[in-house]
């Protein structure tokens, strides 16, 4: 299994690609303890879509179709509820926080329960809401630049 660790550098090396100002985002401020504890969370309630390469997030779900699950951040003393993929892409970042905080975290598979951090892209708002154009398509119209394209 690839860590955390070994993954960060690629993940730097795509920011600066992209010319994004994301790299201070990822600063390894998420303790270690709290990225074990709920990446195992995740991981033991998955399962692996049988025709594509999504991994799939099996517990709760809100009516909009997305998982949540509540989490204590560190530093906090109250639980509130997040969305799983986005903990998943904080877990891989290791923020606390994910900057810009208005940012999306999107899936370029367009299923809503998917964890696979290759199919989860931060983003603005409006490059997200353009996929839903790729989505009623059935295929990318790749105009996301500099962000990655659909995988439909
Ligand atoms: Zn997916
Ligand atoms: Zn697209």
């Amino acid at each position: 299994m690839i860590t955390f660790r070994e993954i960060f550098p690629k993940y730097l090396k795509i920011c600066r690609e992209y010319s994004l100002n994301m790299a201070e985002a990822a600063d390894f401020s998420m303790p270690d303890a709290f990225a074990k504890d709920y990446l195992d969370r995740i991981i033991k309630k998955t399962e692996k879509s049988l025709n594509n390469t999504c991994i799939l997030y099996t517990g709760r779900k809100t009516k909009s179709g997305y998982t949540v699950i509540d989490v204590r951040l560190p530093g906090h003393s109250r639980f509130v509820p997040m969305n799983v993929h986005r903990l998943t892409y904080m877990i891989h970042t290791r923020c606390i926080q994910l900057n810009p905080k208005n940012y999306h975290v999107s899936h370029l598979c367009h299923t809503k329960s998917c964890v696979n951090i290759s199919h989860l892209s931060l983003e603005p708002p409006h490059v997200n809401n353009s996929r839903q154009n790729c989505l009623s398509q059935q295929r990318c119209l790749k105009n996301h630049m500099p962000f990655p394209d659909c995988i439909i």
